[in-house]
């Protein structure tokens, strides 16, 4: 009997190069659990109702899997009790001292809970409303997040809150990692996110691994859920740096591939058009229509695209010309050059206002040509739609201008032979090539890439490894630079709208670029309209104001625009929908709130809408006095040497704009100013990848080859 029950002993499952055999209990809860992904697809709820859903809905919040990907944006320490500010929202982390439930005298309501809270600096009364049951579960002893604001008489109201064993790690007493805040929006804090991740965690496990294993390995990448994991509650210092890394090289990995995807297929794909044929319509254009001699940088740009177009191989061209250089002509000689062959031509834009505006100049500038031209944007109704698509398939249509409605489902040309792509930098790669590739099969279109920010060689490395660039430094002949200045009083600020008040009654027009409001779009549009509606009645009153938001539907946006363009508006009070490409030569005053929020590139970009015609342009920056990057901002008019100044402070840790840290506009977790080396690697392995397995066609591959043809929003 004995030796049985060794026997049996020595076949139980033993520790991995151990001795011990592993004891029931072990045994018992070894998990062996299988993960579930769709699970990740369920629908969220929040306990906070309709309201919350909306919000969270904003924030593009809907399934488990949006939750877990809504990684916080940094992480703050959480705030002293004794440093409540009376009415700032703030978060507390606390332990409960008593707590009770009250009854409420008016009728229908719930009780009230009421704790008397500590946390070593101050005590505080935390009011808890509609949820008598919290009484129970909130014992004395229990340590607690709360998320509300101080009445500045002892009470805090809690808005959200979450016990805080559920935050491991997170909120080390001595600071340590701290709060991770969440982007929230009015309607859902961070906290209640943080909550609500919470609830999920157990979701991680079922977060799918695109990386094969061998290369994750060899990479030393924790895997997809662990890296989404570690963001939300790092256990340690660098661990939400690791898996922001691995996030950041999923992003990079992607768009190396398709990079390199559409670069191999173009080889393949073989020839493009030779467009070697007299200048006929371009050179009757350039000679009579234009309104002005082309710069020297211009003309030379031209004669680069003509090599290229004459060579036979496709071209692929980066034009990198400061803002006003006059770009918009150069790609419209492109477009013309391949619809004097008899071939198509596209024009890609990021915003319907820019899309429209091309529209219009082409039409301008075309003057009494003949060519068939379209414009489709999101808006377009759905007829004009169908008729385009028809006649960009039957080749009846010569030249589309559009957004990224110009690469969805549906969109075919008969023979696309040059393809311009604007502001490219606001488009992921996937996007970009996706229109190239809208090309009939034995077509390769040739390509110009536009763009006005210069790029660290991350950037250089991840995008343009493939592309020739030319650079536009000069701007046109008799174009002063942008006089910048900053005003930080409320004297300064009226001068400032004496000032525009000037330019105005000379006849010239002006930019106000609102506030800025993070949370929401809707936020946003508000803060814009608050804005039009103070200076409409107030400093600006008697002038012809519109106002520009992204709330606005595209209809009233083009109205607005049309107004201010026709001169009807001598003010447009916009967000920054107006960041890139708009031309209004005659708007010469810039005036731009906040600015000390926006980044060096953006406010270059913002700045670069004005004295863009015969007269002065003046930009005025309301910010602090001490900004650093406003200073530059005042001093350089080069956006060049102003890209290498940006890159310096942020190397310096300067607090820049969230918007423009340095982040790439399509990437999320990759900092391009700090993951040179991730990129490389990723490059590397794309090229690698592709190189066994051109299709990605292999079960290895194949969760990753499912992510590329997803188009990034
Ligand atoms: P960007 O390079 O920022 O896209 P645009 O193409 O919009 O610049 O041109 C800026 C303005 O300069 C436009 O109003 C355009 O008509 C004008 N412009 C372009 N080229 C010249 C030139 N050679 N001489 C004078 N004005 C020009
Ligand atoms: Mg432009």
């Amino acid at each position: 009997m004995q030796s049985v029950g060794v026997r049996s002993e020595t076949t139980r499952p033993r520790r991995f190069a151990g001795t011990e055999p592993l004891s029931d209990a072990e045994l018992g809860c070894a998990p062996v659990r299988y993960p579930k992904p769709a699970e990740l697809t369920r629908t969220l709820s929040f306990a906070g109702g309709a309201k919350t859903l909306q919000a969270a809905d904003r924030l593009g919040l809907n399934t488990v899997a949006d939750l877990l990907e809504h990684t916080p944006r940094d992480r703050l320490e959480a705030c002293a009790v004794a440093a409540l500010a009376q009415g700032q929202p703030a978060t507390i982390l606390v332990e409960v001292k008593q707590i009770t439930a009250r009854p409420v005298r008016r009728r229908g309501m719930r009780p009230l809970v009421e704790a008397l809270v500590t946390d070593g600096s101050g005590t505080i009364r935390a009011t808890f409303f509609n949820q008598p049951w919290l009484a129970d579960r909130y014992r004395p002893g229990a340590r607690l997040m709360l998320h509300g604001r101080a009445d500045g008489r002892g009470r805090f109201a809690v808005q959200a809150h979450v016990p805080t064993e559920q935050l491991p790690g997170t909120v080390a007493a001595d600071g340590g990692v701290g709060v991770g805040q969440y982007p929230a929006t009015d309607g859902i804090s961070s906290t209640q996110i943080l909550a609500a991740v919470r609830e999920h965690e157990q979701r991680f496990a079922d977060v799918l691994e695109p990386l094969p294993a061998r290369l994750r390995v060899r990479e030393r990448l924790l895997d997809r859920g662990s890296a989404l994991r570690s963001m939300h509650f790092p256990l340690c210092d660098g661990a939400a740096e690791q898996g922001r890394r691995r996030l950041a090289y999923d992003e990079l990995l992607r768009a190396s591939l398709a990079l390199e995807h559409h670069r191999r297929n173009r080889r393949l794909a073989g020839g493009a058009p030779k467009l070697d044929a007299g200048p006929a319509l371009t050179e009757r254009w350039l000679g009579a229509q234009l309104p002005f001699e082309l710069t020297t940088a211009q003309r030379a740009a031209i004669q680069a695209i003509d090599a290229d177009l004459a060579a036979g191989a496709p071209m692929r061209r980066l034009l990198l010309g400061e803002v006003g250089s006059g770009k918009t002509v150069v790609a419209l000689y492109a477009l013309l050059r391949a619809v004097e062959h008899g071939y198509q031509a596209a024009l890609m834009a990021p915003t319907e206002t820019l899309a429209e505006q091309h529209f219009r100049t082409i039409a301008t500038l075309l003057g009494s040509e003949t060519v068939t031209a379209g414009l489709l944007t999101g808006s377009t109704p759905a007829a004009r739609r169908a008729d385009l698509l028809g006649k960009l398939s039957s080749g009846e249509l010569a030249l589309v201008v559009g957004t990224h409605a110009l690469i969805q489902e549906g969109v075919r040309f008969r023979a696309l032979a040059m393809v311009v792509i604007d502001e490219q930098h606001r488009f992921g790669v996937e996007q970009r090539a996706a229109l190239a590739d809208s090309a009939p099969g034995a077509l390769t279109p040739h390509e110009l890439h536009m763009t006005a920010t210069p790029i660290p060689r991350t950037l250089a490395l991840s995008r343009y490894s493939d592309l020739d660039v030319t650079e536009l430094r000069e701007l046109p002949r008799g174009r002063l630079p942008v006089s910048t200045h900053l005003c930080c009083s409320e004297a300064e600020r009226n001068r400032a709208y004496a000032r525009m008040r000037e330019e105005i009654e000379a006849g010239r027009q002006a930019f106000i670029v609102c506030p800025l409001v993070e949370s929401s779009d809707e936020l946003q549009a508000r803060a814009a309209t608050a804005e039009y509606e103070r200076l409409k009645n107030g400093p600006l009153a008697g002038l012809e104001l519109v106002l520009m938001h992204g709330q606005m539907r595209p209809a009233r946006k083009q109205e607005a625009m049309a107004r201010f363009v026709s001169g009807q508006a001598s003010v447009l009070v916009a967000t920054t929908v107006i960041e890139v490409g708009v031309d209004v030569p005659n708007a010469t005053v810039m005036l731009i709130e906040d600015a000390d929020r926006y980044g060096i590139s953006q406010l270059h970009q913002l700045r670069g809408r004005v004295g863009r015609g015969s007269h002065q342009g003046l930009c005025l920056l309301f910010g602090r006095s001490d900004s650093r990057r406003l200073q530059a901002l005042v001093r350089e008019s080069d956006g060049f040497r102003l890209a290498e100044i940006d890159l310096t402070l942020r190397g310096h840790g300067e607090l820049v704009g969230t918007r423009q840290s340095g982040r790439d506009f399509t990437h999320r977790f990759a900092d391009l100013t700090r993951d040179q080396e991730l990129q490389e690697r990723a490059l590397i392995h794309a090229r690698r990848m592709l190189d066994q397995d051109p299709a990605l066609a292999s079960p290895e591959h194949a969760l990753l080859a499912a992510m590329l043809t997803s188009v990034p929003a």
